[in-house]
């Protein structure tokens, strides 16, 4: 068994009350969702999927670690961000810290979007992650499914990037705002010259 596959409970553990341990942060892409978004990628994923987009995101190990507070603030700092997506890794693994980050942004008019490896139906069972449903209950759009290499959609305008991925919108004011292309690349370039590449099937590199 690898060090990831331990139970994800027990790595989460180190993570501060308050606090996420994410991988990556980026403000206005178009590429992950409807609109433009500050981007939240999540460390910790136990899948190991064949073709995994983002493999350093699989490790439960501390990344960088920022309050709830402090990014809810960086997310609204921006003024043209109009909406949020959290990705991973696995978000759902850190969902009662999101849950929160989520409530503070709607306040403020954002929506709320985020990917997850599970099936919706997974997270609306007992074996969902803690507070799996409160963080649902705050989102607009919730793309569920990990990605499968065979059932690849190679489709400039699909949403998803496997067929068995499934765009729950549960706000209809964004069901006329589905268009963004899950095929094009984003290249972000910030200010202390890393580079975050992110767009394609939802890659961040
Ligand atoms: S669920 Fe997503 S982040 Fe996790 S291993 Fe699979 S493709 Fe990678």
């Amino acid at each position: 068994m690898s060090k990831n596959k331990i139970n994800p409970y027990l790595q989460l553990l180190e993570i501060p009350p308050g606090h996420l341990n994410t991988m990556g942060y980026v403000d206005e892409s178009e590429v992950n969702g409807p609109g433009s978004r500050a981007v939240v990628w999540l460390q910790g994923c136990q899948r190991e999927c064949e073709q995994c987009f983002n493999p350093d995101s699989w490790s439960f190990e501390i990344n960088q670690l920022i309050s709830v507070d402090r990014l809810s603030e960086k997310i609204l700092s921006n003024p043209n961000n109009t909406g949020v997506t959290f990705s991973g890794g696995e978000p759902f693994w850190q969902a009662p810290a999101l849950t929160e980050v989520a409530k503070k942004v709607k306040v403020a008019g954002l929506n709320v979007m985020s990917f997850t490896g599970f099936t919706l139906e997974r997270l609306q069972s007992e074996y969902a992650p803690a507070s799996s449903q409160e963080l649902i209950a705050q989102l607009d759009i919730l793309i569920d499914g990990a990605f499968v290499p065979a059932l690849a959609v190679n489709d400039p305008n699909s949403l998803v990037s496997s067929s068995n991925q499934k765009v729950h919108v549960f706000n209809s004011k964004l069901e006329d705002k589905l268009d963004w292309a899950s095929d094009q690349i984003e290249i972000h370039i910030l200010k202390d010259g890393n580079r975050i590449i992110t767009g394609f099937r939802g890659s961040l590199d």
